[in-house]
């Protein structure tokens, strides 16, 4: 969405840029009249009308002179803006709006398309657009041929290291190229809307797998509380509409107890749009089902959002785990998210734990979880059922491709 905090006030007759100047803002007309004037050419543009957009595409000085013919209000559209959004969008679009805005620079022979502050050649842009388009199409045969899977990585509680349950991680397999980094498919299906269907997909295998894996652990340990199972969830699926209702359908018609069930966001998902995330995790929360902020401390710095949702879980990300345990701020920072949590009354987990001196910090910390290739990779079911034979967690279990 545009920020309407961003636009700016125009006296009448200001002159917002004039012919031959260098810049590189378009502007979008809110309020008031703009007169262009190129030569002998005059136009006048009004409320919703663009102007100056050529600038952000070929860097050349001003064509035109633009002034106020009243008081204004407009938005100033920055290269950085049209650049982020048009990562967001999805790869057909970005390929046509691309390739119809460097038609004008492709008069000039030298010109490129400018996004951001980086010069994209088309012909490179079309290249990468291809790739994300081949990719999505083998994606939704996948999907529909059900030829992707799903991981588990085991997540034990500090300080005595009992499995406390899992997170499900996505995992693809494509014909002719091998495994493909799941950050990597996971974008390409944001991008395409792909990641609705296949997150539904995710959620129904999470919730067939926490059953049976319920079951072996009874068996295993009948004493022991229930296993949980965490899901990624993608700002999309938060966001479309009767989105949350369908994953609800999932949770019920798989049978899971939905308290035994967390949704990882991301802070940037909860930023995005507040009242709607706010709207969509009270309707989560109210069916029963947890949410955990994933990679916490990453994104926003905002901690306002902490207690307007109601949060259960909040995730240490990996990139402050790193550094423990360290004589370094590392271990400060990590004990202050820890307390912070605490005392907010969150769940915490410790994400990337990758050896035991990190380990034993995390417990000293009063940690309440801890994730990581320590503990375990992230496994198939079949093996995920192995490693909870209480002979088999004795040894660690084999290691697989991450
Ligand atoms: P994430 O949610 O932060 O998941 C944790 C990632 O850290 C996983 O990468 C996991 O394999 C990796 N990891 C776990 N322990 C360690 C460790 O000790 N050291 C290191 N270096 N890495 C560790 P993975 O499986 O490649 O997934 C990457 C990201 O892709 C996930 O990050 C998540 O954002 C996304 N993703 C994966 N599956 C799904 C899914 O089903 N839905 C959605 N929306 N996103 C998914
Ligand atoms: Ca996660
Ligand atoms: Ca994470």
């Amino acid at each position: 969405m545009l920020d309407p905090a961003a636009t700016k006030s125009f006296d009448s007759g200001s002159i917002i840029f004039r012919q031959g100047e260098p810049g590189a803002l378009a502007y979008m007309i809110n309020a008031g009249r703009v007169e262009i004037v190129s030569g002998n050419a005059v136009k006048v543009l009004g409320p919703g009308e663009i102007f100056g957009e050529m600038a952000l595409i070929d860097g050349r000085p001003r064509s035109a002179t633009a002034r106020t013919l009243e008081e204004c209000v407009l938005l100033p559209i920055t290269p950085e803006v049209v650049s982020k959004r048009m990562q967001k969008a999805d790869p057909l679009i970005r390929l046509l709006l691309k390739q119809a805005l460097s038609r004008p620079a492709e008069t000039y022979p030298t010109a490129t398309v400018r996004t951001g502050n980086t010069r994209v050649t088309p012909g490179a842009t079309q290249q990468q657009v291809a790739v994300e388009l081949n990719m999505a199409t083998d994606l939704r045969s996948a999907l529909s041929q059900d030829a992707l899977d799903l991981h588990f990585q085991p997540i034990v509680t500090l300080p005595d290291n009992r499995l406390g349950g899992f997170e499900a991680l996505a995992r693809w397999n494509r014909p002719g190229v091998g495994f493909v980094p799941p950050p990597h498919f996971i974008g390409v299906a944001e991008q395409t809307g792909l990641i609705t269907p296949l997150g539904r997909w995710v959620l129904v295998r999470a919730c067939q797998a926490l059953k049976r894996l319920q079951r072996s652990r009874r068996r295993a340990a009948p004493d022991d509380e229930a296993l949980f199972m965490s899901v990624n969830m993608s700002a999309h699926q938060l966001y479309a509409d009767g989105e949350v209702q369908q994953l609800l359908d999932i949770v019920e018609s798989t049978g899971v107890n939905p308290r035994r069930l967390k949704l990882e966001i991301t802070e940037s998902v909860l930023m995005d749009d507040p009242p709607l995330a706010e709207h969509a995790i009270s309707t989560l929360r109210n069916a029963g089902i947890r949410i955990a902020i994933d990679d916490f401390g990453t994104g926003y710095s905002s901690l306002n959002y902490l207690h307007r949702f109601p949060l259960d879980t909040l995730k240490v990300d990996r990139s402050f785990v790193a550094p423990l345990p360290g004589d370094g701020p590392g271990v400060r920072i990590v004990s202050a998210i820890l307390s912070l949590a605490r005392e907010l009354g969150f769940t915490t987990i410790a994400e990337g734990v990758e050896d035991a001196s990190q380990l034993t910090c995390l417990a000293r910390l009063n940690c309440d979880y801890v994730q990581g290739y320590l503990i375990s990779h992230p496994l198939p079911e079949a093996e995920v059922h192995e490693w909870m034979t209480p002979s088999a967690r004795r040894h660690p279990p084999r290691a697989v491709p991450g």
